[in-house]
Order: structure tokens, then sequence, then C-alpha cells
């Protein structure tokens, strides 16, 4: 069975019953709602979706909502769009031009940037496919070269390498979707172009006064900035989302492997998990087979523990999401038979008797040839111990209640049972055979290792390693 979740991107394609279905049916975990491009109508559509899903299919489906972020973006053009013509002159002008930039004059949606730009400095625009040179610096403004020609629309994204933008960090935008999103009871958030553990406790705060102090957070790190305050961002956050889209704009392309290595040792040595995302299956978009290269980069993040990867446009606008997502899955389950993670690199921190028993189950499923680990816990939190460190075996948590099913859905190697509250050891230990039963096919000799506390309201305490 997979154990690598899989979140998908929802959008335009992916917005009928029959496509959701399809998706879910395929191996989707988790249904990502994009606040920079869903309108209220949208994400209505696929809250709606998820909750037919839930109550249709039975899936333990979680929603991801991700915030636009501070992005720096074009002003918007008199006729929507302008002509860059290579080896022209263009000026960025500090005003804000908004509806009236021209092939010869644009500004940015941030102010107090221009005087930030020197002679020489790269300015990408449009996802980094247009490229200019400041080659002169006047009062509130400079001129840059035009590097390579095309037409490119309004308000479209902008990237200066090496440049960090000194702006407040949540939006007036962001803080509605933020709200938003707790009110919906999201099940994660993920939040764009944070650059340090302040962001993020900045974020967690305004969840906590929107009444979910609990709402896991996801960092999308996206910026050669993040990048210098890794260690501190994935200290702060639940889950670190490695956004190559905008990173390999940023710090260029070539960098890409060695960053996502790092991060993806930096949330293992914290026990944190860690999101593969963006061009992971891009042919997909319009061709019914990925390419051998997108198969190996999706192949590459399961073999390196990553909890989870990402659809983007495959699934917002691809013409094959679903054959996507039934290929991520059969990619996952096939490499995942090959995979020995490295104990070595997965941590654990903390030293109390719950991590304790956690590990011991971890350790047992080294010797023992276990089907599965069964956690009885109340928050989640046992199982997601048990899932930092990757053990052999699948992990099976039963828990009381939905939500706290949804918070395990994006974690490596869980699946979930909600069943109603145990008050013994033998009740424990029969309802985790039984959840492990409906999920794997158990045999007579068959070992678990069951988890659990006694007496109840406690922290988990006790290890029985049953056989069938
Ligand atoms: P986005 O983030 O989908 O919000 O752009 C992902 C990335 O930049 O890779």
């Amino acid at each position: 069975m997979k154990k690598t979740k899989i979140i998908c991107s929802i959008g335009p394609a992916t917005q009928t019953w029959e496509k959701f279905k399809g998706l879910v049916e395929a191996g989707m975990n988790v249904a990502r709602i994009n606040f920079s491009h869903a309108t209220l109508e949208e994400r209505k559509t696929v809250e709606g979706l998820v909750a037919r899903a839930r109550k249709e299919l039975g899936a333990n489906l979680a929603i991801l909502y991700d915030t636009k972020g501070p992005d720096l973006r074009t002003c918007s053009f008199v006729n929507d769009s302008i002509e860059l013509v290579k080896g022209n002159t263009i000026r960025i002008v500090e005003e804000d031009l908004q509806g009236s930039g021209d092939s010869g004059r644009i500004s940015f949606n941030y102010r107090n940037l221009v005087a930030k730009l020197e002679i020489g400095q790269v300015i990408l625009l449009d996802d980094g496919f247009y490229k200019l040179i400041v080659v002169a610096k006047e009062k509130d403004s400079v001129v840059c070269e035009i590097q390579n020609a095309g037409v490119i629309k309004s308000r479209r994204g902008v990237c200066i390498p090496g440049i960090h933008l000194d702006v407040p960090y949540v939006s007036e935008k962001d803080k509605e979707d933020i709200e938003y999103a707790c009110q919906m009871d999201g099940d994660y958030l993920a939040i764009s172009f944070v650059n340090s553990a302040e962001n993020v406790r900045e974020v967690r705060d305004l969840c906590r006064q929107y009444g979910k102090p609990n709402m896991p957070i996801v960092s999308k790190v996206e910026t050669q900035y993040a990048m210098d305050h890794l260690e501190e961002i994935v200290e702060a956050s639940d889950y670190i989302m490695i956004a190559r889209g905008d990173l390999g704009i940023e710090t260029g392309v070539e960098n890409l492997p060695l960053y996502q290595q790092r991060m993806i040792d930096a949330c293992h040595a914290q026990g944190k998990g860690v999101i593969m995302a963006t061009q992971m299956m891009t042919s997909m978009k319009h061709n019914i087979r990925p390419t051998n290269a997108e198969v190996t980069d999706v192949s590459n993040a399961v073999l390196r523990g990553c909890d989870a990867i990402m659809t983007s446009e495959e699934t917002t606008i691809g013409e094959y999401p679903v054959e996507t997502i039934q290929m991520m899955s059969q990619i996952a389950v096939n490499t995942e038979k090959i995979t020995k993670y490295n104990s070595k690199e997965y941590k654990l921190l903390g030293t109390d008797i719950h991590n304790t028993i956690a590990k011991c189950a971890v350790e047992a499923s080294k010797d023992l040839p276990l089907k599965a680990i069964v956690a009885s816990t109340r928050s989640g939190k046992t199982a997601m111990d048990i899932a930092s460190l990757r053990p052999n075996s699948l992990i099976v948590a039963t828990v009381l209640d939905e939500k706290v099913a949804r918070s395990l859905a994006l974690k490596w190697g869980v699946y979930t049972k909600v069943v109603s509250s145990l008050t013994t050891t033998d009740e424990i230990v029969d309802s985790g055979v039984l959840a492990t039963k409906e999920i794997l096919d158990l045999k007579e000799k068959d070992l678990i290792a069951v988890i659990g506390s006694y007496p109840m309201h406690e922290h988990t305490n006790f290890l029985k390693i049953e056989e069938i």
C-alpha cells in the first residue's frame, strides 16, 4: 500500500465530481486550494467535492489552503500586455503606474524597491521567462536592457534574485484568506514566500486568534533568503514545502537538486514533514505518459523519504489529471518496495514516555516482520512520531474523530480509522487488530505492534506485540 501521500492542486480540470472522484480513487490524500487563483465560487465547489468524497467514498481526504504571500508583480498595462524587444531598454519607476504601464515604463506592486536596484542587477519577469539587466540608475527609476523578446501580460510575477522584500509578511488579502481557512476548518495551511521563523509565528498567532491554534503550518521555501534561514523556519513549521517553481527562478534551477536535499535533510533531522512540489509530472499536462526524467524525479522524492508529493498544473488545468495521479501512485508504490530508510537520518526529538514507546515500536519493526504499527492516539501525535522515524511497516492510527484523522492525511505511511472511545488495554488491542484487518489483508500468525495509553487520557505508555 502506498505510504507516500499525494497532494493534488484542484482547478478547472478537476472541479467536476467525475474527475475529482477519479483523483481520490487514484490516490489523492489532500486537495489543495490555492488562494492565488481560486475564486470564492471555486473554493465552494472544491469544498463541496471534498465533503462529497468524504461521505460517499469514505475517503480520509484533507484540505490544504495555500496563501498568496507577499509576491512581487508588475503593474497592469494600458492594453493588458506589453511587448519586450531584445536589446531595447525599459524603465522601472518607483511611482505606482497601475493601469498605465507600457513598453517604455513599468512599475511594481511594492514601493521603495527601485532604490535597492544597482547597475548589473538581474530582474526576471513572468516565471523567469524574461530577463532584464539594470544598466542605469536615476532618481526614482532604473533603466534596464531587455535580454530576450516576448509579450507579457499585466500583473505577472517578478523575481529579483538576491533582493529581500522588506514588506509586512501578512498582507490584508492573506489575512482574510487565513481567516477563511480557519473558519472553514481547513486541515493544513500552506504559506507562501516564508522568509523567517517570525513569519511562521505571525501566521500561527493569527490562526490562534481565528480559533484554530493547532492549524498545521506548511512553510513554502521559495527564496534564497528562506534557504539562508532554513533551520529556524523548519523548527517553527510543521511541514516544509519544497516550492521548486519560484525557488528555481530566484536561485537558478541548477541549484535545486542541492537545495532540495538540504531541505529534506533538515526536515528529517528535526522530525518535521516535507513535501516535494512543482513540475513533478508537467509533461502530463498534455501527454498521457510522463517523461522518464519525471518518473525518476517522483521516485527520488519517495526514495528520499518525502511525506508527500504534489501536483500543480497537471491537475488544475491538465488534460490527464486522473492518469497523472494513477502514475504517481504507481511510481510511489514501486519505489517504496525497494526503499530502506536510513534510520540515522530520521530523528524524533523528545524524550518523554510516549516518544520512547514510539521509538521502541519502530525498532521492533526492524527486528520482527510487523505488518503494521497501530497507534491508538487521541491527538494523532504518536502516529506522527512513528512516521517521523520511517518504520518498515505501515502505520495504522485509531483515532476518535475525523478531524484528527485528517491531520494525519499528509503524514508518510499513516492510515487512519475512526473508532469509539476505548477504556481497557484489551479493547485498544482488539480495535487495533480490527482496524488493521480493514486496511490490510492480515493472516493467521501475522504480527502487529499496538501502542496506546492505559489508563485513558494519559499519553501513550504501552506497547504490545500481537500475533493474529
Ligand atoms: P505556487 O508554489 O504553486 O504557489 O506557485 C509552488 C512553487 O513555487 O513551486
